[in-house]
């Protein structure tokens, strides 16, 4: 049969692509396919196009099918929305690559940096409805003819990668695996942003960006983000994951979707009383791994000697020194003995990425989440917009398993924000959006968003049932937008110029610095008339009377704009008092919330 013995090399170097088990193999087989078919991957623009071209192979046929769907929403507008944006994706968990994959529909041209060399993970993430169908028109089933078959609504970490990553470089996203992201290097001379990557001589330290999305996993915050801290009762969770051998006995078995205590109260007390284990919950799915996911209570981890010694603070009662790593894999392996109904006959585990018993304990009693989610950065006349997504937007309870359901919905919501910047929104318009998007991120349930799955793209107003665009006001993400206070003045050509078209003709007005030609209060008034005529009588005005004109602008510009005066009226007035970074800040701010046009 042609798909197992295929005589011709590029489609042997397909299936072996498509049937690769680790991150390195998924490489490896790439590169050797887009030999096969001489087609160059660094050609982002075109690659999915040539390779679709000259792999004339029905196995392929059927993916490209799928993937073409997908690129044809119009959102995409066939890839030219984003087609001037350059992205650097911080991390290949899920969330980075499902991110990747929509800014490269998008038409950017994306680089994802990851600093693990493997993908390693076998605890099982569950799925809501949604991720499922989502994960179907990319493909997955190609890719794992496993995926959610029948009732399955969960799988690995480390497979849900190996499928992101496959259709990411069909795609052509660049990824680099071995890639340690160290921070974000500022414009200098002609040079654009760029990013601190260790090794510093990898290639990927050249590339230049204009968008940097944050996807590095739970306790990676990029500067310039704050944190919000979730302070809970004590929360200890217990991952262990057991080898599947794939028998008739062990498929008899059936999963555990989630037993909450208080739903189940004898089978936990019956638990307790034959084995002293006293847990809150637990999970079981039957994936590549068989996979339990528990929160255990701190009394009964001290009476079977898990925990060593008893502290209060929850870092040090988990401390490595403080955990015995054998009764450990005891509790684990006695909890999912018991709530199997003793049916799993072998219960070994399976090894971790360190060739130790893939067990852990976590403390979940502290969670983060970001105050926001984005941010724009300016320096040398030189924007940067940056997005987080996934675990270090938001980081999720496991036993839930909100993750990757909320992790998607982040990432398609940070595309559609990467889509209103390569259309030239204001930025400050850009940034609104998001955080009103943000606000409904925590709440989302599978009852609460859209069912019409079919219909989910990256516009938030298909999976959120009641959405409001602007629920935050520019003027409430004005922080969140930096200029650098250190640029020279030189730097700031472009508001000059703004400034000059938008008041071009009226009388005593000629804007040539951010200094003196503001000194009478013409200039500002003259803004303002431009863009709202009704507030302010402009023949009214007298060029000599400069503090009553720049106090006006003033009261106009707070009260209308939520804008701040910088300086007092008599400084703005009195030549050689203005501050050419103070002007220039509030100048921005003007024009951010004049652009947006939603005052
Ligand atoms: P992650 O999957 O954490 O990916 C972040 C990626 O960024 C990683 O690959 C990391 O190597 C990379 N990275 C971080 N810093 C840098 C840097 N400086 N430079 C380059 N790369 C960097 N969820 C569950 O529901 N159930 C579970 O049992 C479960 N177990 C987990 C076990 C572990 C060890 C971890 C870390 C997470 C687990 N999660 C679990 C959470 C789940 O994996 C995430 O919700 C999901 O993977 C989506 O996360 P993400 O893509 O945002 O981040």
């Amino acid at each position: 049969m042609a798909s197992q013995d295929p005589v011709n090399p590029s489609h042997a170097a397909f299936d072996l692509f498509i049937q690769a088990q680790t991150c390195k193999d998924v490489q490896r087989y790439f590169a050797e396919l887009c030999k096969q078919v001489e087609v160059d991957p660094k050609d982002f623009r075109s690659f999915y196009t040539k390779l679709k071209e000259r792999l004339n192979y029905w196995k392929a046929k059927a993916l490209w099918t799928k993937l073409d769907k997908r690129a044809s929403h119009p959102d995409y507008e066939q890839g030219k929305v984003c087609a001037k944006n350059k992205c650097l994706v911080l991390g290949a968990g899920p969330c980075g690559l499902r991110t990747a994959i929509e800014l490269s529909l998008l038409g950017a041209q994306v680089v994802v940096v990851e600093k693990r060399e493997t993908f390693s993970r076998n605890n099982v993430l569950h799925l809501w409805p949604y991720t499922i169908y989502d994960l179907r028109g990319l493909g997955a089933k190609k890719f794992y003819g496993r995926f959610c078959t029948g009732a399955l609504d969960h799988i690995s970490i480390r497979q849900l990668q190996l499928i992101l990553l496959k259709v990411s470089l069909l795609l052509g996203v660049e990824v680099h695996t071995g890639v340690d992201f160290q921070g974000l290097i500022e414009p200098s001379g002609d040079k654009g942003w760029t990013a601190k990557l260790h090794p510093g001589c990898h290639p990927a330290a050249a590339f230049q960006f204009d968008v940097f999305i944050s996807a590095g996993g739970g306790r990676f915050i990029p500067d310039g983000f704050k944190h919000k801290e979730l302070r809970g009762k004590l929360a200890i969770g217990i991952t262990a994951n057991f080898i599947n051998r794939h028998t008739a006995a062990e498929a008899q078995v059936a999963e555990i979707s989630g037993v909450a205590r208080i739903y189940n109260q004898k089978f936990f007390q019956d638990l307790l009383t034959a084995t002293g284990i006293d847990l809150e919950n637990i999970v079981y799915y039957k994936d590549d791994t068989h996979y339990f996911v528990m929160t255990a209570k701190k009394k009964s981890l001290l009476k079977k000697g898990v925990i060593k010694q008893d502290y209060s603070d929850a870092e040090e009662l988990l401390a490595p020194a403080n955990v015995d790593h054998e009764a450990l894999c005891c509790y684990a392996r006695e909890a999912a003995h018991f709530s199997t109904g003793g049916q799993l006959p072998d219960l070994q585990f399976a090894q971790n990425h360190a060739g130790r018993p893939d067990v852990a304990m976590f403390d979940f009693t502290c969670m983060h989440r970001a105050e926001n989610a984005s941010l724009v950065k300016e320096r040398k006349g030189k924007k940067l917009l940056i997005g987080l997504v996934g675990d270090c937007l938001v980081e999720p309870f496991w036993p839930l398993g909100t993750g990757i359901a909320r992790g998607f919905l982040a990432a398609f919501d940070a595309a559609w924000m990467v889509r209103s910047w390569g259309k030239g929104t204001a930025p400050l318009k850009v940034l609104s959006e998001r955080e009103s998007v943000y606000q409904l991120l925590s709440q989302t349930t599978p009852e609460n968003t859209s069912k019409n799955y079919a219909g989910y793209s990256i516009d938030p107003s298909t999976r959120y049932q009641h959405i409001n665009f602007s629920s935050i006001k520019a003027n409430q993400v004005r922080t969140l937008s930096v200029v650098s206070l250190t640029d020279s003045v030189g730097g700031f050509d472009e508001l000059i110029k703004w400034c000059q078209k938008h008041t071009a003709g009226y009388e005593n007005v000629n804007v040539k610095d951010l200094t003196q030609s503001w000194r009478s209060g013409l200039a500002l008034c003259a803004l303002i008339h431009h863009f709202r005529p009704q507030l302010i009588d402009m023949s009214t005005l007298d060029e000599s009377n400069a503090v009553h004109n720049n106090q006006l602008a003033f009261s106009i510009l707070e009260r209308e704009l939520g804008i701040s005066p910088i300086m007092s009226a008599s400084d703005m007035a009195s030549s050689g008092q203005i501050d050419k970074l103070s002007m220039v800040l509030y100048l921005t701010q003007i024009q951010d919330a004049f652009e947006i046009n939603q005052f």
